[in-house]
């Protein structure tokens, strides 16, 4: 049985846990604004501060987006007033791409006939400096889940080897109970985050056809565990292309929400990912339109003005962009999303696998795995739509306007974080 709460630490002053909250979401009432609301209800939202979710629901109706220059107008205005002029980048750092879950929208997916490896330490540290040289001092290590190559341990060491040279390092990796992320809290990851991929639960089981993953609720309660464990950043988010993005981007905003009031000692992201070509050929099932796109990153900042916005590679240069000023924070840059991809690093060490065991390579096994000719090169989890370079991103950034910032943080604070938040804790419950 799975501890939903996680730890002690934040059950004993959070009793109602987000499932608890989502499963008792109006969530019909809600969508029946999302999808009809009248102009004069949008403008009536906006005038009161979009101070409710009722609010916000308003904002992602057809008749909102009739508005969208008024929306952006005010995010624009919104997120210069809270977060000034900056844009902080990152960048992913694929350890793995093993997996031992089948979701049918990701190239790492179990079934998939692809080229696999997982880093050695040393692999790992040298893409990260790699990385370095680029500029970055923001790290997220992302991972599949496989307990066997991907441990707690294997992580808790990519840490302590990256922690001196890189002072913001987060995780995207396979959810773990409050204990576990314990020691890679301790070992100086400050940040988690973890998408629910899609919040309509009938979509997420057919969604995810094997594997731990399976697991909705489980799932859903990994920020709040991870806010136990002691992590200072928490980043959620849907996969846009799954379910209808109005409802997914109102369970989204509901999340944030939650996590603002209960792991308040904690900086909340959302992101806005959708879905990119991956090995497995999946087709989104569902659209949704640069310009909707436009127009929930508005709407998240205008419900949600202290979260922090984030835009990966998977959108073109053009949109991202136009993005910049009206309300993203936090940006990926020169991305590569296969584990060695900034080095090479580990492509001696890649197999082959087919419904999750090991196969001889043949020719022509899968256009994902790599041509005849290069049979060495992990495969990537997706297609990347923005392939600009780091230094050219951060050029675009300051040409725009805006300062791009690299370093936020330094570790020399991570060791303090956790016990105080233990202090504030004790103190609420
Ligand atoms: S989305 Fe994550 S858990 Fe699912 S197959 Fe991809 S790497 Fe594995």
């Amino acid at each position: 049985m799975h501890n939903l709460a996680g730890g002690d630490r934040l059950g004993s002053f959070s009793r109602v846990t987000f499932f608890d909250e989502f499963s008792r979401l109006p969530l019909a009432v809600l969508l029946r604004s999302a999808t009809s609301a009248s102009s004069a209800s949008v403008r009536s939202s906006l005038a009161s501060g979009v101070g409710s979710l009722s609010d916000f629901a308003a904002l992602l109706s057809p008749a909102a987006g009739a508005l969208l220059p008024e929306l952006a107008r005010r995010s624009q205005a919104l997120t210069r007033q809270r977060f000034g002029r900056v844009i902080r980048l990152f960048a992913p750092l694929y350890l793995s791409n093993e997996c031992i879950n089948n979701c049918r929208y990701c190239g790492f997916s179990r079934d998939n006939p692809i080229l696999r490896v997982t880093l050695s330490v040393a692999d790992v540290v040298r893409e990260a400096r790699a990385l370095g040289e680029q500029g970055f001092r923001n790290l997220l290590l992302v991972a599949g889940e496989h307990p066997r190559f991907v441990s707690n341990g294997y992580l808790a060491e990519c840490i302590r080897a990256l922690h001196a040279e890189v002072p913001s390092l987060s995780l995207e990796v396979g959810p773990m109970e409050a204990a576990d992320y314990a020691p890679l809290v301790a070992a100086g990851a400050e940040g988690l985050v973890v998408y629910q991929e899609t919040y309509d639960p009938i979509v997420y089981e057919a969604m995810h056809t094997a594997g731990p993953k399976r697991d909705f609720a489980w799932r859903m309660g990994t920020p709040e565990r991870a806010y136990a464990a002691g992590f200072r950043r928490l980043g959620i988010g849907a996969l846009y292309g799954l379910a209808a993005w109005r409802r997914e981007a109102l369970c989204v905003a509901a999340h944030a929400a939650y996590l603002l009031r209960h792991c308040w000692k904690a900086q909340v992201t959302i992101s806005v990912p959708r879905l990119r070509p991956c090995a497995g050929e999946f087709q989104p099932l569902t659209s949704m339109s640069d310009r909707e796109l436009v127009q929930l990153v508005c709407a998240f900042r205008l419900f949600l003005p202290d979260v922090g916005l984030v835009l990966s590679t998977r959108e073109p240069a053009p949109l991202r962009d136009g993005l910049i000023p009206l309300g993203i924070t936090l940006m990926s840059a020169g991305s590569h999303t296969e584990p060695g991809g900034y080095t090479g690093a580990g492509h001696d060490q890649t197999h082959l696998t087919q419904r999750g065991r090991i196969v001889p390579r043949a020719k022509g096994a899968s256009e994902w795995a790599g041509t005849p000719d290069a049979l060495t090169k992990a495969t990537g989890q997706f297609e990347i739509a923005d392939t600009r370079s780091a230094a050219e991103v951060s050029a675009l950034i300051a040409r725009l306007g805006y300062e791009p910032v690299w370093k936020d943080w330094d570790p020399a604070l991570s060791s303090a974080f956790p016990a105080a938040q233990a202090e504030s804790s004790q103190a609420a419950a």
